[in-house]
């Protein structure tokens, strides 16, 4: 039995939560190390979204029905559900989106569009995900504003020396992820806030990664925008979150125009609601938002600290066994990381070692994970990445290691 020592969680037993680690993978048991893709879900939350439909569903806020009245009840419990769990001061401060990429390009056209000149700095950093690039990309292309980069160090940290040369007056937006969702880096999110408030800059923190792994309130961390997706934190897809200050999300005009979001329409104009409603425009995914609120529920049964304890455990027990493969090359720091490893194998590219792996079962990502410019930076076509998550053991990554070192026999 493996489990972690000074945990109160019996973290083999909450495997049976999750009915699709049963599944049988080419002959083999799953063992599933994409999370950082995209989490499984346990029971309770296919449980209420299964419930929701067969009786609640209706539309919400626009029928004068029970239903409807349950559903707008069920779906606006879930957004007061998120803002408890980020710490956010008021329910109003979360707008329900289709996940991460959409929280981002809402914050770069609306907020964006609406406050940023030619000139204007954007800055990101190198390590960024494809969603916290090219959304900033297409507004600065738009409007003339120009994107600035904090670098990486070899060891897959942000070189933060260099960030009093970076963040100028002209930097408008810091925007930069909590954790890579490649390389494993934790930022040093609540310092970065710090240091772009003091020139004045907003923040939009990428919680990706991080959300449904460790504890975090927004406004502990200080930062002004944090958007994250439902499905990496055991919830269904196609729902999340961007969360903003009440001042801040006041003070953007609407993004997409439509049913739900305007106070009155005449055929010539309109006039809007107020934050958040005024950036759910159209029906919302009821159930995702039900379903995330039930994933909440899940997250903090275990307790987010605790889970974050078990990602950092099984992260450096692999790290070990990774070690001894031959041939066999990691990218990322070797310590204060999350549970995502990335890994290049000499012999291999990384999508036919990906291949290999799934005929034992085992379910690695191979690619560039939406990094093409961080894989650039590290002079790799790609790497394969093995990430965890609540229900992840070491008796698995054992079986990874193993099917590794078959790999290097295969290979060479
Ligand atoms: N940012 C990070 C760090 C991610 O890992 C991901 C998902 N891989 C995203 C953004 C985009 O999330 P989504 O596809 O759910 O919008």
């Amino acid at each position: 039995m493996h489990k972690v020592a000074t945990s109160r969680v019996d973290w083999s037993a909450l495997r049976e939560d999750f009915p699709i680690l049963q599944e049988r993978v080419n002959g083999h048991p799953l063992i599933y190390f994409d999370s950082a893709a995209t989490s499984q879900k346990p029971r309770a939350v296919l449980d209420v979204v299964r419930n929701y439909y067969e009786h609640e569903n209706a539309n919400v806020h626009r029928g004068l029905h029970a239903l409807s009245a349950r559903a707008t009840e069920h779906y606006e419990k879930s957004r007061q559900r998120v803002a408890d769990f980020i710490g956010a001061a008021s329910a109003d401060e979360i707008v329900f989106t289709r996940g991460t990429t959409e929280s981002i390009n809402l914050v770069a056209q609306a907020w964006g569009g609406k406050f940023l000149r030619a000139g204007d700095v954007i800055l990101l950093t190198e390590m960024e995900h494809h969603s916290n690039l090219v959304p900033w990309q297409l507004l600065a292309g738009r409007i003339g504003a120009r994107l600035r980069f904090v670098p990486v160090r070899d060891d897959g940290t942000l070189e933060l020396e260099k960030l009093s040369s970076l963040l100028t007056a002209e930097v408008k937006i810091f925007a930069f992820t909590h954790v890579s969702n490649s390389l494993g880096t934790i930022n040093p999110v609540a310092e970065l806030c710090q240091k772009a408030r003091s020139v004045g800059a907003m923040t939009l923190v990428d919680a990706a990664q991080s959300i449904g792994h460790m504890p975090l309130n927004v406004q502990e961390l200080g930062c002004d925008f944090l958007a994250f997706s439902g499905h990496k934190m055991c919830a269904p897809t196609g729902v999340g979150v961007l969360y903003g200050g009440l001042d801040v999300l006041d003070s953007v005009p609407p993004w997409h125009g439509g049913g739900e979001m305007i106070t009155s329409v005449t055929l010539e104009k309109s006039t809007f609601k107020k934050p958040p409603h005024r950036f759910e425009a159209g029906t919302p995914n009821i159930a995702g938002a039900i379903g995330l609120a039930a994933a909440i529920d899940y997250l903090e049964g275990i307790g987010r600290a605790e889970i974050f304890k078990h990602d950092v455990d099984l992260a450096s027990y692999a790290l070990q066994g990774m070690a001894d493969v031959t041939g066999l090359h990691v990218l990322g720091p070797s310590r204060d990381r999350g549970g995502v490893i990335s890994f290049v194998m000499g012999a291999a590219h990384p999508h036919d070692l990906t291949t290999f792996a799934d005929q034992y079962g085992l379910a690695l990502r191979g690619g560039h994970h939406c990094n093409q410019p961080l894989m650039r930076r590290f002079g790799v076509p790609g790497t394969s990445r093995a990430s965890f998550y609540l229900y992840s053991t070491r008796e698995e990554i054992d079986r990874m290691v193993d099917i590794l070192d078959k790999a290097v026999r295969f290979f060479k």
